[in-house]
């Protein structure tokens, strides 16, 4: 009898990729992903916590989830990912939702099958949630979601301690996967036709550091060049403090890294980067921009951007603006400081609600100004778009991204979609660009 199993994912795009590893063992064990809980056999939340909106969503569902599990005492209910990695939290969970089957981390996602046995065998809830790392679990089976895009993590954990942040605590310290795995894995993707990937860490530039042999990611990223097949290499994300200029180097000499440049500034007064603990200044992270736009004139910027940082007053936050206007982002994720327990700035002085909420509103006003004004310089000019299908709202267009990872929307057949076509782009609006189709590839 077929089983179905329905997974929602919060946060990042590491948790995307460990769900679609979630779906891959959970396949290959009769389970069909569905896309609602309604007919679920089993259902699993793969939790974030990086801000609190996520988990009280966490919270909210699982409430809302008694009722099924009432309904269904067969129904599996699972919560894993970085809340339960938080042993307050796994506690929590364990006690206000009783119900809850199975609760695991970060660390051993890989454990799935076994511990799912487990709970058929004993027919009682399973709690298992690894303090600490223990080395990288290697084949294990996956269910992409996408056909054309892939995610492929290269690191993972963090040791930076930004003092705001959580990661560190719930990811643990930093592991490179050892080159040969991922050239592996990225040839093996080739071979199944995907054309772009997406390489994933919490700190893609600090790739390598950890296995003395000395190989970096720009020696990776080397290597990735010559995997046959695919077309287009992304990153995400980079540490301004760890971004050299081989790296810059590498990239601008490359046919297939792509000139999107994510960024994360997180602030621009020096004196809260430095109570952020970020490793660089402001003048540092200004003259990294200038040297990626100096060998690579076409590059695009992208960033993270927080507010409300613990004692920010409205000198640094204009010092943010500053920053904005400088380097004039072509867009930018803009967070308001959120309070994580545990972590150093939850002691410090915050700054109160209705100010952090002003500043964001300032801020996003001027991001949107530079987005638009940005995507309005690209009118006239011919870009590059891998297609990846007809719009959500208009059957008749198609989408897909530029090189920069701009979203462009076109007339054209449904044939093109996982084509690399060139586009005019003939109007900028603020999230998008939209053009005629001029030039299909022959081949690609
Ligand atoms: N490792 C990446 C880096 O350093 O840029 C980012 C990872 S983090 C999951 C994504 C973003 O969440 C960060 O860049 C930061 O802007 C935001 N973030 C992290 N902790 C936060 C907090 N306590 N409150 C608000 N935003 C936060
Ligand atoms: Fe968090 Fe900083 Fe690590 Fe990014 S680099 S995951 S913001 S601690």
């Amino acid at each position: 009898m077929k089983k179905y199993v329905y997974i929602q994912t919060f946060g990042c795009q590491m948790n995307e990729r460990d769900t679609e590893t979630l779906a891959g063992m959970l396949e290959d064990l009769g389970y069909f992903q569905i896309d609602a809980q309604d007919n679920a056999d089993m259902i699993i939340l793969n939790t974030c916590c990086v801000r609190e909106t996520a988990e009280s969503k966490v919270f909210g569902l699982l409430g809302r989830l008694r009722k099924l599990k009432v309904a269904n005492p067969n129904l599996i209910i699972g919560v894993c990912g970085c809340m339960p990695q938080q042993q307050d939290v796994a506690k929590k969970i364990r006690h206000s939702f009783p119900f809850v089957d199975l609760i695991f981390g970060t660390h051993n996602v890989h454990e799935l099958p076994r511990m799912l046995q487990q709970i058929q065998e004993t027919k009682e809830a399973v709690l298992e949630v690894w303090s600490t790392e223990r080395g990288i679990a290697e084949n294990i089976p996956v269910r992409r979601k996408d056909k054309l895009k892939a995610w492929v993590t290269i690191m993972y954990g963090c040791n930076n301690f930004c003092t705001y942040c959580i990661v560190p605590y719930v990811r643990g310290r930093e592991r490179s996967r050892k080159p040969e795995d991922i050239i592996h894995e990225l040839e093996d993707l080739a071979r199944q036709g995907y054309k772009e990937v997406t390489l994933l860490g919490q700190n893609v530039n600090s790739y390598g550091k950890d296995l003395n042999i000395n190989y970096y990611f720009a020696d990776l990223l080397i290597n990735i060049e010559k995997v046959e097949g695919l077309e287009r290499i992304r990153f995400m994300t980079s540490h301004p403090r760890d971004f050299d200029q081989r790296l810059i180097d590498v990239i601008a000499a490359s046919n297939k890294v792509c000139q999107h440049f994510h960024l994360p500034a997180q602030a621009g007064s020096n004196r809260v980067l430095k109570l952020m603990n970020r490793g660089y200044s402001r003048e540092q992270y200004l003259k990294l921009i200038q040297d990626i736009r100096k060998a690579i004139p076409d590059s695009s910027i992208t960033a993270d951007i927080m507010v409300g940082f613990p004692g920010e007053t409205e000198e640094d936050f204009e010092d943010t603006l500053d920053l904005v206007r400088q380097v004039r982002y072509d867009s930018a994720f803009t967070f308001i400081y959120n309070i994580r327990s545990g972590t150093p700035a939850a002691k410090m002085e915050q700054v109160p609600e209705e100010v952090k909420t002003a500043r964001i509103q300032r801020l996003i006003e001027l991001q949107n100004n530079i987005s638009l004004e940005n995507n309005i310089q690209d009118e006239g000019k011919i870009l590059e778009v891998l297609v990846e299908g007809e719009t959500k709202t208009n059957r008749e267009k198609l989408a897909g991204r530029t090189r920069t990872n701009k979203l462009v929307v076109f007339e054209g057949p449904m044939e093109l979609s996982g084509r690399l076509v060139s586009v005019k782009i003939n109007k900028g609006r603020p999230n998008l660009l939209e053009g005629e189709l001029v030039l299909v590839s022959a081949n690609k």
